[in-house]
């Protein structure tokens, strides 16, 4: 029998896990966690370059303390009863007004990183507020998507463009 160790990496700001030590290595420099990220979003579509500091960005942002957290409980239903054993309960915190509060700062924080979504979910995530925000808010799935997509249509512009002059 043959057995082997392998080596796991770490992201330091996530906890993210993984077998190669250049993807985690390039994972933690642009992981949406890490302060000093550096981002590959910015920088693959030259929209969003921006050059404010993380903190400066989370500085926008309302805190949790800012509100009066309560205990949210969601009941699940078995077979038509209710049950209220524990393990049939989820709880949350939630912070009543503060997705409200984050919606009012969202223009100027999208105007300070250019609008761009991996830039706008490290805020939010640095912020501890990812937990909190609703897709009405914030979807960082569907911005991205629309960015690539802007990004797809330009790039094929541009081809077409130069099959014209070329
Ligand atoms: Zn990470
Ligand atoms: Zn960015």
């Amino acid at each position: 029998m043959i057995t082997k160790l392998r080596k796991r990496y770490y992201c330091e700001h996530c906890g993210k896990g993984g077998g190669s030590a250049g993807h985690m290595r390039r994972h933690e420099r642009t992981c949406t966690a890490n302060p000093d990220r550096e981002c590959e979003m910015c920088q693959h579509t030259e929209l969003g370059h921006h050059e404010i500091p993380m903190a400066e960005l989370v500085a926008m942002l309302p805190t949790k303390s800012d509100f009066a957290e309560i205990q949210y409980h969601e009941w699940y239903d078995i077979g038509g009863l209710p049950v209220d054993l524990e393990v049939n309960v989820t709880s949350r915190l939630a912070y009543p007004g503060l997705e409200e509060a984050v919606k009012q700062v969202m223009d100027a924080l999208r105007e300070a990183v250019g609008n761009c979504p991996a830039c706008i979910l490290a805020a939010l995530r640095q912020a501890d507020l990812c937990d909190q925000i609703s897709s009405e808010t914030f979807d960082y799935k569907r911005e991205k998507k629309d960015l690539w997509d802007n990004v797809n249509d330009a790039e094929s512009a541009w081809q077409d463009a130069n099959k014209v002059i070329l």
